[in-house]
């Protein structure tokens, strides 16, 4: 009975890691998945997640994808597909589908190779971290433009205040104020 409840109770933990991996799309690191697995397997060691997610990549259950180093991370889904990957928070994402490159055969006799497949990844930012990065840098145009946005915007006021408003005399005010406060070297 001890002897074969080993067996058993590992089939168990992989099955349940399996199930957990391809739940998610978001290509977990072992940790990761070690995390997940632990709700349904609170006495599971990392150790035995990354001895199980080995396996399973062995077996062909799941892909294993090594990105630049010691970046490592786990897919549940192994049909064939690109990736994309942040470069800023190393998210990962799939490429569509739909979305292929040709292979070329003539590779084969170029090189040498008896080529069995190949791996394509693109990088870039992800929508978060591109739209933090845009904002950042618009705060900077901002900063760098200041004077020609406080230029235009007394104009306009110059236009304005011949059309008579009251109001829009004192956002003038403010303009100018903007722009002797902004400091030499923007100017
Ligand atoms: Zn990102
Ligand atoms: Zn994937």
């Amino acid at each position: 009975m001890e002897e074969i409840t080993p067996p058993l109770r590992m089939t168990r933990q992989r099955q349940i890691i399996l199930q957990e991996l391809r739940s998610v799309k978001t290509h977990p690191s072992a940790d990761e998945v070690y995390e997940m697995v632990r709700i349904r397997l609170p006495h599971i060691s990392l150790g035995t997640v990354y001895r199980n997610l080995e396996i399973l990549s062995e077996l062909g259950e799941i892909q294993k994808i090594e990105i630049t180093g010691k970046l490592k991370r786990f897919d549940g889904n192994i049909r064939p597909h690109y990736h994309l990957r942040c470069l800023n928070c190393n998210r990962i994402d799939d490429v569509p589908e739909h979305i292929h490159f040709d292979f070329d055969p003539s590779l084969n006799k170029a090189t040498g190779y008896a080529i069995t497949g190949h791996r394509l990844e693109f990088v870039g930012l992800c929508p978060e971290c591109s739209e933090h990065h845009s904002h950042r840098l618009s705060l900077k145009l901002d900063k760098l433009t200041q004077k020609p946005k406080s230029d235009f915007l007394r104009s306009r006021q110059d236009f304005l205040t011949e059309t008579t408003s009251h109001t829009i005399k004192k956002s003038s005010t403010e303009a100018m104020v903007l722009r002797e406060e902004a400091p030499p070297g923007t100017l």
